[in-house]
């Protein structure tokens, strides 16, 4: 008996589910707005999904925007070092998310 519910259909009582962000299909896994709770899909317990839900609940109503990869670019360095930091930004840079400095 599985106890998640459809973020389309409410919260595990029934009620309303704020949901900030519901990544892309290929990322199974969501931060519920009001509480601050983390929702991750069976296959979806890896650091990088972790930390990008962890990003938005850490920036709450920022979506994808700059606090957002302020938060995700801080929460990368510190927990998967700076080789994948400086991967990281380096391909927002490319694609022009972020530009300059960065904390
Ligand atoms: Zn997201």
């Amino acid at each position: 008996m599985s106890t998640s519910s459809s973020p389309a259909t409410g919260g595990p009582t029934g009620g309303p589910t704020s949901i900030r962000s519901r990544c892309s299909r290929h990322v199974d896994g969501y931060a519920v707005d009001a509480t601050g709770e983390i929702r991750l899909g069976g296959g979806s317990l890896r650091e990088s999904v972790v930390l990008h839900e962890i990003a938005h609940v850490v920036s709450p109503g920022a979506g994808h925007g700059p606090a957002f990869v302020a938060g995700l670019l801080t929460l990368v360095r510190e927990r998967l070092g700076f080789h994948s930091y400086g991967a990281l930004l380096t391909e927002l840079r490319r694609r022009n998310v972020v530009e300059g400095d960065v904390p």
